[in-house]
């Protein structure tokens, strides 16, 4: 038996395998919790990666509608929505002392207000 041969180990369990030498686990158990746990690991991450690039999306549609020399600029829903803003996806919610909530992605953020618009706000440098 080539050299190779003898140090092949389960995917699963990583004990050594013996026989045929095209095997990769020891049994169907292993085979089965190996196959289950890699397609929980990506959809897992998919999972992630499809959240963590529409809140950047979103953060860059906020960017892109506050122009770098105002603090404050109003968009309607619509606006928002025809450029992709999706407003489920948000990194955290800043509450003011009177009762406002402003909805962050990252440091953009947006103040819903009368009508179906909104007030975008840049989170300042502290
Ligand atoms: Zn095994």
């Amino acid at each position: 038996m080539p050299a190779f041969a003898e140090t092949r180990a389960c995917l699963y369990c990583g004990k050594t395998l013996k026989g045929r030498i095209d095997k990769k686990f020891c049994d169907d158990y292993c085979r089965n919790n190996y196959n289950n746990q890699q397609k929980a690991k990506g959809s897992h991450s998919s999972y992630v990666r499809n959240i963590n690039n529409a809140l950047l999306k979103n953060r860059k549609i906020l960017e892109s509608l506050l122009p770098d020399a105002e603090e404050t600029a109003k968009a309607s829903k619509e606006k928002l929505m025809n450029l992709g803003f999706q407003f489920k996806h948000l990194t955290h919610i800043y509450t003011t002392r009177n009762g406002k909530k402003y909805f962050f992605c990252y440091d953009y953020g947006y103040l819903p207000l009368d009508n179906d618009w909104f007030l975008i706000v840049r989170k300042k440098e502290e």
